[in-house]
């Protein structure tokens, strides 16, 4: 069975638990509106505790799934939380005034008083607050920094809804069962997350004391970093994936920006190559030799190991020519790379990647140009022209990695031309979008 589904089973199995230990064990609620408030509490419990798996960057599950697809389901996941959060309170008040013949905001009051709600009143207000600074319209204004501490406070959410849930939910204490049931969760869940967020980042990098050993500059505005370290054969990285980098000592210790490997990693070193888009990128091109790097990773499932047929076709646009670069170096086969620039200069790694094509008998073709120029108008990834250009398509393995608009466009071509999705894989460089 595949990951996912083996993923979402688990998780559609947790469900079924927690309504047969509510059903079974849990005292009686006081009337069905207070009953849904509980549910929806446990389910709070359980979403939390998906969120910190979905964030663990544990490695099995991240090349499995890949952390674009782990990161936009923690997305969607956040925004159910913020509902669950918001309405089990409504129903739990409203559940007691319409039981003690109240109102609502006196039983508001009371359980303000008492120190398991109390804690569970100020997660709330963090959820809110997180969720707030993550829709989109907020997002886009915010600085990625920014954006990322107030995130943070959610680990303290977590350890409030933990204590809430102790003190407050009867299901939780009601029998040894369930209490080890959710103790179980727990464990793993926070579990995961020291061990893929803390441990295993620490643990790699005190191995491999990663060093910068030079600095490239690709072009004007595109630079690669070559990077050193001890026992790199022992280091499980692949040609797609990427680490997420920080230089401390040269930048902020906070500061961290993921970059995909720009070469197929050989055991001795490990290549980015970055376009400077922001402060952090652009600073790359003065970061002197002997700088040393914690990088986090590898992370992605944008790799070989998804490869379904024996015929690959690489599609890069700009600077996303970084990961389809090194799968050109590692994938086997017959595979065609399309290369989209707008202008021949801006191609960077290009005469890498002609060499590499000679020497394995790869068809590599630049389109250049701009996007409905001309008469009839230049659309180089329609149906029609993408068909024309690899005619066999459907046998092939797609892989996109480009600015949005074109991965878009690619996709909803092969879509056209019916190249089943489990074919079809794509690099959005993009976790928090
Ligand atoms: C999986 C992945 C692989 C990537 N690979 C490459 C690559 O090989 N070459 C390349 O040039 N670019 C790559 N990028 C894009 C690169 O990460 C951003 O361009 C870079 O982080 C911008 O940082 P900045 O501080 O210079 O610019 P800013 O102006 O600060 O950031 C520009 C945008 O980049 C994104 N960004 C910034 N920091 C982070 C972060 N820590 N995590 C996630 N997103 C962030 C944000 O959406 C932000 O709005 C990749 C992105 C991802 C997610």
């Amino acid at each position: 069975m595949r990951t996912v589904q083996l993923f979402w089973g688990a998780v559609i199995l947790n469900v079924a638990v927690v309504w047969a230990l509510f059903f079974t064990v849990a005292p009686e609620p006081k009337n069905a509106i207070h009953g849904i408030g509980l549910v929806l509490g446990l389910h709070a419990a359980l979403l939390m505790i998906l969120q910190l798996t979905l964030v663990a960057r544990l490695p099995w599950l991240d090349r499995r799934i890949g952390m674009d697809r782990l990161t936009s389901w923690h997305r969607w996941t956040g925004f159910t939380l913020f509902w669950v959060v918001l309405l089990h309170p409504m129903f739990v008040i409203a559940g007691y005034a319409i039981a003690g013949h109240s109102t609502a905001w006196q039983q508001f009051l009371n359980l303000a008083g008492m120190t398991g709600s109390l804690v569970g009143i100020v997660a709330l207000v963090v959820v809110v607050v997180a969720a707030g600074v993550s829709i989109r319209y907020a997002r886009r204004r915010l600085q990625y920094e920014t954006w990322h501490a107030v995130h943070f406070f959610l680990y303290a959410a977590v350890a409030l809804v933990l204590i809430h849930q102790l003190f407050e939910f009867s299901a939780f204490t009601a029998s040894p069962v369930a209490k080890a049931y959710w103790w179980a969760l727990w464990v793993f869940a926070i579990g995961s997350l020291l061990v893929g967020r803390v441990a295993v980042p620490l643990w790699r990098n005190a191995r491999h004391q990663f060093r910068v050993a030079a600095v490239v500059p690709e072009s004007d505005d595109v630079v690669s970093v070559h990077v050193r370290g001890r026992h790199l054969d022992k280091l499980p990285a692949r040609a797609g994936q990427f680490f997420i980098w920080r230089f401390p000592g040269y930048a902020r210790w906070w500061q961290a920006n993921p970059f995909s490997l720009s070469a197929a990693p050989d055991g001795r070193s490990l290549r980015l190559t970055a376009k400077a888009v922001g402060g952090a990128s652009a600073a790359l091109r003065h970061i002197p030799v002997g700088t040393r790097v914690f990088a986090e990773g590898p992370y992605g499932a944008f790799t070989s190991l998804r490869r379904t047929r024996e015929k690959t076709l690489l599609i890069a646009g700009g600077v996303g020519v970084t990961p389809i670069r090194a799968l050109l170096e590692e994938l086997p086969g017959d595979v065609v790379v399309l290369y989209r620039v707008h202008r021949r200069e801006d191609a960077v790694l290009l005469p890498e990647l002609e060499a590499l094509a000679r020497d394995r008998g790869a068809r590599i073709e630049l389109l250049t140009g701009r996007t409905g120029a001309g008469d009839p108008p230049f659309v180089p990834f329609d149906p029609q022209n993408l068909a024309a250009k690899v005619p066999d398509v459907t046998d092939r393995d797609v892989y996109v990695c480009g600015p949005p608009a074109m991965t878009d466009a690619v996709i909803r071509a092969l879509r056209a031309l019916k190249v089943p999705r489990r074919q079809v894989h794509a690099e959005r460089f993009s976790l928090a979008a």
